[in-house]
């Protein structure tokens, strides 16, 4: 057996604090893998200039040994008890869901039954992408401007709690919204579009928003009253209000008529600025499930939604760290990376298993297979935006590579972190 028992140990803090944390285009952890790093700068001394011994244990790094109380924990067992939290909170959630229900012209009790979640504030201002032009049938160049407008009338009547910018940038953005002529992309025919938030333990991660430029069932055409409507609801949706109002006149009730007006009414902002005003404590024992959230999304699309699927594997990925199955987890970021390799969670928490195989192997003298992980894990971690993390492991990679004597990849490696940390 390999001692590296600490070394896996600390793999499983870091990768799930990362998992959990890691949202894209967020102040990232500071302390990512300085336990790992520090051990790299070892490595370095202990190769000195006699080249690395021979690996004792040639096991390549994804056929890592596990520690036998972690090989226990891969065999299936009996249903998880359920978490200590879920009970002490249990209280706390019908006392402010019933404070909720009970509050005049605002309808987010009748959201916060299935849960709620919202951007945080290190996340703000949110960073909107909307394609400008698109080829699919029935887009109107008027659209992208009626959607940027239907963000700025909720930021507008937040009273300052929403703070929202634009952006050009795909990979910048927080919400990526793009139109579609294909109704497959819906969950349900009565919105006209369809929104997918992806809510973490901390808040929401990122959204993916599909506007449908066909018209209504029963209409000939999109009137831009129509257009207007339906994106002041999938902008609500995005801005964190997940569920629908019960009254028809809102924006946010689960059906978009033609002929009701693109306007929010007081029920609407009321109900947004309640959520942006909870505190951190009353929304954490009330949080949207996610599991819970994407399996009910997923049961609606029938599992058509590669990028819902790719939201679950992700969710399941997490668990598996948290069980101390790396591999697991491992193959469940790869298989949801395939599916939606735009998904910047995924890929910065592929980005990061990779990169912290990438220091075992090296720990273990297996420098080649290093060298394999961190190659893997940089664009990923460029892809989600994972900075202090991306120089971290670009930093390490080099010393790998300079031990191997792999001048070409070494000073390609160089450079690429000269121009992320400029200098
Ligand atoms: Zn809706």
């Amino acid at each position: 057996m390999l001692k590296k028992a600490p070394s896996l140990k600390l793999l499983a803090i870091l990768t799930v604090y990362h998992l959990l944390s890691s949202t894209p285009c967020r102040a990232q952890p500071k302390n990512w893998d300085q336990g790992l790093s520090k051990m790299m700068d070892g490595l370095e001394k202990e190769v000195g200039n006699d080249g690395p011994p021979p690996p004792p244990e040639a096991a390549p790094p994804s056929k890592l040994p596990l520690e036998p109380d972690e090989i226990k924990q891969e065999t299936p067992s009996s249903p998880p008890a359920t978490p200590p939290q879920a009970s002490s909170t249990a209280p706390d959630r019908s006392r402010v869901l019933s404070e909720l229900l009970a509050l005049k012209d605002n309808y987010l009790g009748n959201i916060a039954e299935e849960g709620l979640t919202r951007w945080e504030a290190e996340n703000m201002p949110i960073k909107i992408f909307i394609e400008k032009s698109s080829s699919v049938k029935g887009f109107d160049q008027s659209y992208p401007t009626i959607l940027e407008n239907a963000f700025k009338s909720w930021a507008d009547k937040s009273q300052g709690k929403l703070k929202i910018n634009f952006s050009d940038s795909v990979e910048e953005a927080h919400i990526v919204c793009r139109w579609t002529d294909d109704r497959n992309d819906l969950m349900s025919q009565k919105e006209g579009g369809n929104t997918v938030v992806v809510p973490t333990e901390e808040g929401i991660a990122s959204v993916d928003m599909k506007i449908l430029t066909l018209p209504a069932p029963n209409a000939d055409s999109i009137s831009p009253n129509y257009m207007g409507r339906v994106c002041l609801h999938e902008a609500g949706h995005a801005l964190g209000l997940t569920g629908h109002s019960p009254e028809r006149a809102d924006v946010m009730f689960a059906t978009v008529y033609t002929s009701d007006p693109a306007v929010l009414t007081d029920r609407d902002t009321n109900s947004l600025n309640e959520l942006y005003s909870m505190d951190e404590e009353t929304i954490a024992g009330i949080r949207l499930n996610q599991d819970r959230a994407m399996q009910k999304t997923n049961t609606i699309l029938d599992g058509r939604n590669p990028q819902v699927n790719a939201v679950q594997l992700n969710n399941e990925a997490a668990r598996a760290l948290k069980a101390n199955q790396f591999e697991v987890a491992m193959k469940k970021l790869e298989a949801a990376h395939k599916l939606d390799p735009g998904n910047k969670l995924v890929c910065a928490n592929l980005g990061a298993v990779y990169a912290n195989y990438g220091s075992i192997a090296g720990m273990t003298f297996n420098l080649k297979g290093a060298a394999d992980y961190y190659r893997k894990a940089v664009p990923l971690l460029e892809t989600g935006n994972n900075k202090p993390a991306l120089i971290q492991v670009l930093g390490n990679y080099l010393k790998v590579l300079n031990i191997l004597n792999n001048k070409v990849e070494a000073n390609k490696v160089e450079a690429k972190l000269q121009s992320i940390t400029g200098h």
